[in-house]
Formats: C-alpha cells, structure tokens, sequence
C-alpha cells in the first residue's frame, strides 16, 4: 500500500508534472497548443497511468484533462476511476468538471488556481465561463454574497477537488513546507515560460478562445 499521505501526494504531483506533463507540453505548445496538462495516477501506487496536454488545434474540446480522459478510456486494461487519481495542472474549466463527473472519477487535484490562470497565464475563459453561463443571482441577494459565492462546489456527491497549495498549506512540518514551497515555485516558473511561448505565438491560430 503506497504511503498516501500529503507528502506523498505532493512528491507524486510535482514529479509528475516536470517529468510527464511539462515534456508533453512542450512539444505541444511548438504546434500552437495552449499550456495545460493532466495525468491519471492508480491511487494505490501513485503510479502514473497516463498523461496528456491540450490539444486545441485538434479541436477546441481537447483541454489537457479531456484528452487525458479520452487516452485513459483508450486503455484496453485499465483500473476503475475510483482507484485513480485526476491530477491536472489548472484548476479545470466547467467542461473539465463535467468530463470528470461524467467519467466516474472521484478525486482531483490541481497546481494552479483559476486566479492563477486568469492573472498568470492570462486565460480568463475558464472563470468566465462560469461566471457568465452558470452563476446566477439569487432573488435578493447582495452583491457582496454573490461575488463571495464559490463559482463550484469543490465536494460534492461526485468528486472532491483539491488545490496542491492547500495540501502544501496542510503539512505538519514546517521545513518540508518550506522544501515544497520551493519545488512548486520551480515548476511553476517553468510552466510560466511555455505559457509565454505559448502567448507570444496565438495570435496565428484560430482557436475560438485563445
Ligand atoms: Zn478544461
């Protein structure tokens, strides 16, 4: 039985992501594909399963969780959802949730945050989405309680989806937080330089939300 406790999480997460994800998206953002990765992991193991990038120049409904998602269901021998892991790079967009629910997976987590998608990889459809299509005001609600309400429920009767920050942030010990503070700052500045290759090259593509 594999050791499941958050430093283990953490250490399978940011292993994958710069050993699987971050390769992959390379050679996916040379042909004009957005940033975003996710990989499936056997819960038990922590094994990586299978990984996959973005690929919107394919079709715009490929994000990097549908893809892998899409892969996953490729495997002849596969294990069931619910012994695996959706581990994503970003905060999934609406589709993602849905493709997450309707694939029967229970549990998810992600690097960066939809803030951090917005302010960071300058890509606002994700919170937009949700905000435009899904957020409606209740009758006599403040504007104040509407913009405090979260735009998902991150538990909930299908899945829990958890941030890698609030896993760093649930660590005892305060050295090895500081250790995993440093790793994700790595691989975030690594991600930051394929997004700018990424932003520097969209303006050719024809992707309906860049
Ligand atoms: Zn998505």
């Amino acid at each position: 039985m594999a050791d499941t406790t958050q430093r283990a999480l953490l250490n399978a997460f940011l292993r994958t992501i710069s050993d699987d994800i971050i390769p992959l998206t390379s050679s996916g953002v040379a042909k004009g594909d957005k940033v975003f990765g996710a990989s499936i992991l056997r819960k038990s193991t922590l094994e990586v399963i299978v990984s996959a990038t973005n690929n919107e120049t394919k079709s715009p409904l490929l994000h990097g969780e549908t893809n892998c998602l899409l892969k996953f269901h490729e495997l002849e021998d596969r294990p069931s959802p619910k012994d695996c892991i959706l581990l994503s790079t970003h905060e999934p967009c609406s589709l993602c949730l849905s493709a997450i629910s309707w694939s029967g997976f229970n549990s998810f987590f992600y690097l960066f945050t939809y803030e951090d998608t917005r302010e960071v990889f300058t890509n606002p459809h994700d919170l937009k989405i949700l905000e435009e299509v899904f957020k409606v005001k209740a009758e006599g609600e403040t504007d104040e309680a509407y913009n405090r309400r979260p735009l998902y429920n991150r538990q909930n009767a299908f899945w829990t989806g958890k941030s890698v920050a609030v896993l760093i942030e649930e660590l005892g010990d305060p050295a090895e937080k500081t250790e995993m503070l440093e790793r994700f700052r790595v691989v975030r500045e690594r991600y930051n330089g394929l997004s700018h290759t990424y932003q520097r090259s969209k303006g050719k593509s024809d992707i309906p939300l860049p």
